[in-house]
């Protein structure tokens, strides 16, 4: 991941963007004239100076070939069968393969891919499942959508991720679970929470929601607990729209989801007598033949999307992390891949003369920089009280168990707080498609507005 001999001094790098990079940033289309490069592109663009990137012109996403990427979504179209048939058995195939996973079963969404995984493991009422705080809302509510109760590990700052190290003061006798979730596409820990796991015997669900293709030793996650649960919404980095899947080297289990997203009705080892009918209850949750038709097309440039995206990640990472107040993503020793959904920094407003994250953002987008600050602390928001207060939580849980002060004491996460209220800067995925000049541009903008921290700072 680390490119060591990329290193180039920030001193190197401004004389490169000011001087010798002119015909570059001239090439990109982002300066038109020099007296321009000269002299406004000194001044924020937020303070009215020109924006680094004065045109919207970021690869769009998703990416849509109608030349390559039509020809059997018309035929699915035309054949009249649109209900889950051999294409969506075609696309779990080359997913498990792609995965890495002797089995694959989609469904319509990740959400769903979650909250089957839990309930075909049988966790729920009673239970405890341990899961990050620093995650999009579906890791955490299909716990609750189970019945069981979110534990929250506080993160690692530095890698974003659930720390292992504080996994262990958090299990109960109730804790049956670890949802590790590989957020922004960089992956957790999986070998230290796989340890973990089997010394307290506890069940594994990945949600590799944001985590198609990031690798683990040459491993891809989600194929290292009992289950991995991935997304292919509109955003996601393999878009389908809406789409989920199930991969697990567990036949019985993936046996039960299938059948469980088919309304029960038997499969493989979930089997009753001859004429016994429907055997488990179950819902539906099928994936349709033009959905799987449009997974086909874009899978095949997942890989390649994928390799780009590292590239110029370690690319931009490697600009931007001599800037003062600026702490790129850390990539625990044994990933070997990630997935960037986002790209992921730590901003310090110390080092910026105090400027609020807010403004940085703001004076970052002027630049035409697309980015945000990310999640809001998922552990106190409402959901969770109003879910305690439900009258099946009442009706199953013993009073003190839903003691919501107490929870709430016990579930405190100091360092995801930082992050979600004062540090974390994201980095829309579509922009590591881009090109490595335009990397070296992100870091321009992210100086520019460092030099004049105090004049932006300044204006209301
Ligand atoms: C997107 C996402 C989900 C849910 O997937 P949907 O397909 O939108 O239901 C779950 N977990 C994480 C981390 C996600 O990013």
């Amino acid at each position: 991941m680390k490119s060591s001999n990329n290193k180039q001094t920030r001193r190197e790098f401004i004389k490169k963007n000011s001087v010798m990079g002119t015909g570059a940033l001239l090439g990109l289309g982002a300066i038109k004239s020099l007296e321009a490069k000269t002299t406004a592109t000194t001044i924020p663009a937020l303070l009215g100076g020109h924006p680094v990137f004065p045109s919207s012109s970021w690869p769009s996403w998703p990416v849509w070939n109608p030349q390559t990427d039509e020809k059997q979504l018309l035929e699915v179209m035309r054949s009249g069968v649109w209900s889950r048939s051999h294409v969506v058995d075609e696309f779990e195939k080359q997913w498990a393969k792609t995965i890495g996973a002797k089995r694959c079963l989609t469904v319509v969404n990740g959400t769903n891919a979650l909250n089957t995984s839990l309930a075909q493991l049988e966790i729920g009422w009673g239970d405890e499942v341990l899961v990050t705080p620093y995650t999009f809302i579906a890791s955490v509510s299909s716990i609750l959508f189970n019945g069981a109760i979110p534990i929250f590990v506080d993160v690692d700052p530095e890698t974003f991720q659930m720390d292992p190290a504080k996994i262990e003061e958090k299990i109960t006798p109730h804790t049956k679970a670890i949802i590790p979730v590989h957020i922004l596409g960089l992956p957790c820990d999986m070998e230290e929470i796989m340890q973990i796991a089997k010394k307290h015997n506890l069940l594994v669900v990945e949600d590799a929601c944001q985590g198609w293709l990031a690798e683990i030793n040459h491993q891809k996650v989600g194929t290292f607990g009992t289950a991995g649960c991935f997304s292919f919404q509109n955003s996601k980095n393999m878009a389908i729209g809406e789409g989920g899947a199930i991969v697990s080297n567990d036949d019985t289990f993936m046996d039960r989801c299938y059948s469980y997203h088919n309304y029960g009705n038997p499969y493989g080892s979930v089997a009753g007598e001859i004429g016994a009918g429907t055997v488990m209850v179950g819902t539906k949750l099928r994936l349709t033949e033009y959905q799987a038709a449009i997974g086909l097309a874009q899978l095949k440039r997942l890989e390649e999307e994928t390799q780009t995206r590292n590239v110029n990640a370690s690319y931009l990472k490697e600009n931007i992390k001599d800037i003062p107040g600026i702490e790129p993503y850390r990539l625990y020793d044994n990933v070997t891949r990630a997935a960037f959904h986002l790209f992921p920094f730590r901003y310090q407003k110390d080092m910026f003369k105090g400027l609020s994250r807010e403004k940085f953002l703001e004076a970052l987008r002027a630049e035409g920089v697309p980015c945000s600050g990310g999640y809001k602390e998922l552990n106190k928001m409402p959901f969770l009280e109003n879910a305690f207060n439900s009258r099946f939580f009442k009706k199953f849980y013993q009073k003190e168990r839903l003691d919501y002060n107490r929870y709430t004491e016990e579930n405190m996460c100091p360092l995801n707080e930082k992050l979600c209220n004062e540090q974390a800067v994201w980095i829309s995925q579509n922009v590591l498609l881009s090109s490595k000049n335009d990397m070296e541009n992100i870091a321009y903008a992210i100086e520019k507005i460092r030099k004049n921290a105090d004049h932006i700072k300044q204006k209301n």
